[in-house]
């Protein structure tokens, strides 16, 4: 392992973390990325597939029930969960998949947890007219079979994880192992705001739509700017695709929600900044649940999405320089707010969003009523109707 000057850090967090194999695609990614970043024909095709297959823009909603109920500021929400494939990380898949077509890549790499990034990923694949390969951990594959049929369905194919836990960082490091192997003709298309540079300053680029047209809209609406953004943090790409746009606005206030999971005891939770200390996970320093010897702790969380040992690096750095600030919010508070949703505004939201909804709940009722709280939806729940009812039963 080996680490490449100060490019690409947030402060002492990020950097480029990787097998010196891996440093050559990695480098090349950047440069690559940064013409097309400033590449007039490149945006706007960009911005095409966002309008005519995401069906963006996605809409701001006031929720005036839930206002009315929770007793203070007023609750917008932004629209996500409209968004093709039933959420946010669609905008980045659509953006890397960009990327590969004009880098001349034939087959694209994803891993997945719950299956809502290899959807995404499977689903331009299938647009585009490429090879995807998904790797999975058994487990995961095992809870998430619906996510795994579509995936076989968009014409992907899903290989299944057997080392380590099973699970999402299992398959990342498998993907990883596939890209070192093939990355003359493979791109690997990682799904959040994580990984070594420039992997987390590019998937925020392409979530940034969120915050642009959130922002826009809320002037639109209300004529002034939020008091506070809300948004739940996993890898933390829908939350800094929101805050990002507001960054320069003051005034505005940012909180993200990790998993509280059961409880604050190692293991049960998934809240980076309350049990984690800094480290290198999978290719980049931040925040990590880890053990005295590095050993990276079991998380839980309700919702799949959120259920990860490491935080995006620049949230890290935006804690440290608090410009925003993090919370947390337990599994049965999230059920709670998915529940209310559904009742009082007719939206059944995803277990991730939940969170974010949960905290904005208890935040409006702190606040005035002529003050303004705008939410991040980043997914619908239809793909959490199982976990629900099954916790339903149990409780
Ligand atoms: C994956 C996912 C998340 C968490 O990922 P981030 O990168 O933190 O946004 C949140 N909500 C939904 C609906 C997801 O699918």
């Amino acid at each position: 392992m080996s680490s490449v000057n100060r490019v690409g850090y947030f402060g002492s967090y990020g950097g480029r973390f990787a097998p010196e194999t891996l440093m050559g695609p990695l480098i090349e990614l950047e440069a690559f990325y940064s013409r097309m970043k400033r590449d007039a024909q490149f945006q706007a095709e960009y911005l095409d597939l966002l309008k005519t297959f995401v069906g963006r823009k996605t809409p701001l909603t006031l929720a005036s029930r839930l206002t009315e109920v929770c007793g203070g500021a007023k609750i917008f929400l932004k629209r996500e969960d409209l968004a093709h494939t039933g959420a946010h990380k669609i905008n980045n898949a659509v953006g890397q998949i960009l990327l590969a077509r004009r880098m001349g890549k034939k087959r694209i790499i994803a891993e997945t947890g719950a299956g809502q990034h290899g959807v995404a990923t499977a689903t331009v694949a299938a647009k585009f007219g490429l090879e995807c390969v998904v790797y999975m951990g058994k487990v995961d594959i095992e809870r998430q079979a619906q996510n795994v049929q579509r995936m076989n369905l968009l014409g992907a194919r899903v290989v299944p994880v057997t080392s380590g836990t099973q699970t999402l960082k299992d398959a990342v490091s498998e993907a990883m192992r596939d890209w070192v192997t093939h990355y003359q003709e493979s791109y690997y298309l990682l799904g959040s705001a994580l990984g070594p540079h420039p992997y987390p300053e590019m998937v925020r680029d392409f979530q940034r739509v969120i915050g642009i047209e959130a922002r826009e809209q809320i002037l639109e609406a209300a004529g002034r700017l939020p008091d506070e953004l809300i948004a739940c943090v996993g890898g933390g790409s829908n939350s800094i695709g929101l805050f990002h746009p507001f960054l320069a606005d003051t005034q505005v206030k940012m909180t993200g929600v990790e998993a509280g999971g059961r409880s604050s005891k190692p293991g049960e939770h998934a809240a980076r900044f309350e049990g984690g200390s800094v480290g290198v996970l999978q290719g980049t320093q931040s925040f990590i649940l880890q053990d005295q010897n590095g050993q990276i702790l079991n998380t839980h969380s309700i919702s799949a999405g959120l259920d990860y040992a490491a935080i995006g690096p620049e949230h890290a750095f935006l804690r440290e320089i608090k410009r925003a600030n993090y919370v947390s919010i337990r599994d049965h508070e999230a059920l709670q707010a998915f529940r209310e949703l559904a009742r009082l505004e007719g939206i059944i939201p995803a277990l991730e969003s939940s969170h974010a909804v949960a905290y904005a709940m208890k935040r409006a009722a702190e606040l005035q009523p002529d003050q303004i709280i705008l939410v991040n939806l980043s997914g619908r729940g239809d793909k959490d109707l199982n976990t629900v009812l099954q916790q339903g039963a149990s409780s």
